[in-house]
Formats: C-alpha cells, structure tokens, sequence
C-alpha cells in the first residue's frame, strides 16, 4: 500500500508520476525511462525505477534516499544507481553507513557523482546529460535523450543495395541524431538555457514554479529559486512542447497559480502549461 498518493500524467506514451510542493517534498518519476527526479520521501511507487537523478541535497528532494536504496534490497532488486552531484557524495556516502549502522545492514548502493557536462548510459539508446544549475554549491539539472542513427539526406531514395555496397565500400552511412525527452533543472534561479540545446528543445520541460506571486520575489531571491516574471522569461526562450511545473510554494492555492500564470504567459504557451500538483492522484 502506497505511503501517499502521486499525480500522473501520460506525455508521448511515457507516464510522468510525482508529488511535488516546495519544501515538503519533491520526487518525479518517468518509469518508461527508468528514471526518477530526486526522491522526495520514497514513495512506494518508485522504488522500482533503477536510476535516481538527484539535483540536490535539500531534505525536501532527498531525504527518501536510505529508504529508497534500503527498500530495493529488502525487495530483492539490484541496488540502485544514483547519479548525484559530487560534491554530494561523501556526505551520502556517510548517511548510508550511519543509516546501516542504525539498521543493522549494509545498504548497497551505485552511487555515480557528476559534475556539469558528464553524460551516463541509462539505456542502449538513453543517456543522461547533466548541467549546472544556480540553486546551491554543485547543484544540477538533468536531460535524458534518446540517440538514433539516421540515413544521411543525401542517400534517402537510395535502395538498399545501394547503402549496403556504399557500407561495404567504408562509406558512413547516417549519423547520430539526440532528441531531448524531458529536461528536468530542478530548483534554480533562472538560468539562460537557450545555449543549451538539449534543455531548449526537449520535449517535455519539468520546472520549478516556487513562487508566482509578485509579493513573494524576495522569498524567491533568499531561496535561490525562480521568481514569476523569471519563469515567464525562461519559458518563452524555449521551444518545449509540454511544460510540468512543479514545487509550487505551501502559500500559493492551486487556482491562484493558474490564474497568474495566465495573466503573465502568452496564450500559446500557457496553453502547453501542466501544474502537476492540479493533476488526479493515483
Ligand atoms: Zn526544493
Ligand atoms: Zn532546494
């Protein structure tokens, strides 16, 4: 039985499962992809999904960490990769042991540190791609794309034959092409991603959306998160096709956010807008 119940949607066959409020807890997972976004508390839900991308160590985002490796091997799974920011792996590292200690057992873990830049192989064709955000020391954002091998333009409409003899001859026949499927920053002050082509043209894009209340620019400021009018910026850069925003502050209702968001965005954006919070819970 579930500790709590999450929000799903479904995007591209791929579902996308989270509970997320800012500073209570934040876990978002796309179990197609085998990859969970921070774990918030380890909802029952996710333990199954072998790749944990962690953004940072704020409790909200990674207290369920002990329980979610601990769980896995009590459940008879492989223990768990955890791709985490480096400087967050000594002190991971220390909570496992102490962790164990209190347990009484040794809690297997693949812990993999990453710095901004370093991809991981998650999948034949699935990779991790990770970047800096701006939120605390070392903290990161996360990109998983799919790799496909395309013909060259230049040789479609040739026949088969044709491509296994240019091959044969040593010819390179396609080339590697990257589609971004989901880019999560997880909490950030607004950063400029429209370099950053993986972020600016995956597919889905899972952001923060702490604080929409204008009043509320400075608690953004001191948390190092986006303020309303940031966000907006950010999301008309970029070319996304679905936008999830997550981590709404406890003092902002749902249909307040809405309604503020509607104001500030431009209607095709908004339109491609999904708080995750307001979605049915499983
Ligand atoms: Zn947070
Ligand atoms: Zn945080």
């Amino acid at each position: 039985m579930p500790s709590h119940e999450l929000a799903k949607l479904t995007l591209y066959n791929m579902d996308i499962i989270g509970y997320s409020l800012a500073g209570e807890e934040t876990v978002v997972a796309m179990p197609q992809l085998d990859v969970c976004f921070d774990i918030g508390k380890a909802p029952e839900q996710v333990i199954h999904i072998n790749h944990l991308l962690l953004t940072h160590g704020h409790i909200d985002h990674a207290s369920g960490i002990a329980y979610y490796l601990s769980h896995r091997q009590f459940s008879g799974q492989k223990p768990g990769t955890v791709l985490l920011p480096a400087v967050c792996l000594e002190p991971v590292q220390d909570l496992l042991a102490v962790w164990g200690r209190l347990d009484g057992s040794n809690i297997p873990a693949k812990l993999v540190p990453m710095r901004a830049g370093d991809e991981y192989q998650i999948k034949p064709n699935h990779f991790v791609h990770s970047f800096a955000t701006r939120h605390c020391y070392g903290s990161l954002g996360f990109v998983v794309y799919e790799q496909r091998k395309k013909l060259r333009p230049e040789l479609i409409g040739k026949s088969g034959v044709e491509i296994a003899n240019l091959k044969k001859q040593g010819v390179d026949v396609d080339y590697t092409l990257n589609i971004p499927l989901v880019a999560y920053p997880g909490d950030t002050k607004y950063i400029d991603f429209t370099k950053n082509e993986l972020v600016a043209n995956s597919k889905i894009l899972i952001a923060e959306c702490t604080f929409v209340e204008d009043e509320h620019t400075g608690r953004a400021e001191a948390g190092r998160h986006m303020y309303v009018d940031e966000l907006v910026k950010m999301l008309c850069e970029l070319n996304n096709e679905h936008i999830i925003l997550t981590h709404l502050s406890q003092r902002t209702g749902i249909g307040l956010a809405k309604k503020i968001l509607r104001e500030k965005l431009p209607r095709d954006v908004y339109e491609k807008v999904i708080i995750l919070m307001a979605l049915k819970k499983i």
